[in-house]
């Protein structure tokens, strides 16, 4: 039930001074961040985050392409994120990938307007803030793909017997 899922800044966040106000969104819920890096990114690591042969079949081979150029040599941050089913808290809390769409109170429907229209007349990636891993499979390969095992840090909170229900 305890599950570590990744997370990125993406150079949207990161450009625009939200790098404190997005950690702070999964901090204030009781999710433990246990690996957190800052990274110019090079090619061959995006392309090994966004795999071809998902984002292709999904979302077509012209997203995959935009995905891979804004992301290059861009800086990102990348953290891993630890709590009670991390995996699909940690997208609630992001929200839904289409900003236009998220609802206030998540971190793209808070902070960003952009919409899938606008984005493919543009050419360009849908601007969302984060990523966030999408399912069990998907999280054990990203963390592998950003960290090293001894890169992740197992600690306690000060309030986590709170939010794992130990204080009993
Ligand atoms: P996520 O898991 O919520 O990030 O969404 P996906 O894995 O489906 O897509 C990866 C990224 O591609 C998204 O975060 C967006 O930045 C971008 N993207 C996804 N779908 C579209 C689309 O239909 N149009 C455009 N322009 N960008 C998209
Ligand atoms: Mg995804």
């Amino acid at each position: 039930m305890i599950e570590r899922t990744l997370v990125l800044v993406k150079p949207d966040g990161v450009a625009r001074g939200l790098i404190g106000e997005i950690i702070s969104r999964f901090e204030q819920r009781g999710l433990k961040i246990i690996g957190l890096k800052i990274i110019k990114s090079p090619e061959s690591l995006i392309k090994k985050h966004y795999d071809f042969n998902d984002i292709a079949k999904r979302k077509g081979e012209f997203v995959w392409k935009k995905l891979i150029k804004g992301l290059t040599n861009q800086v990102v941050v990348a953290m891993v994120v630890e709590g009670i089913e991390a995996i699909p808290f940690v997208r609630k809390i992001c929200g839904d990938t289409e900003p236009r769409a998220a609802p206030p109170g998540t971190i793209r429907g808070d902070f960003a307007h952009h919409g899938y229209a606008y984005a493919d007349a543009k050419n360009i990636p849908v601007n969302n803030l984060v990523h966030a891993s999408s399912g069990a499979k998907d999280a054990a390969r990203e963390i592998k793909i950003w960290f090293k095992e001894d890169e992740l840090i197992t600690y306690k909170r000060a309030d986590e017997a709170w939010h794992y229900g130990d204080n009993i």
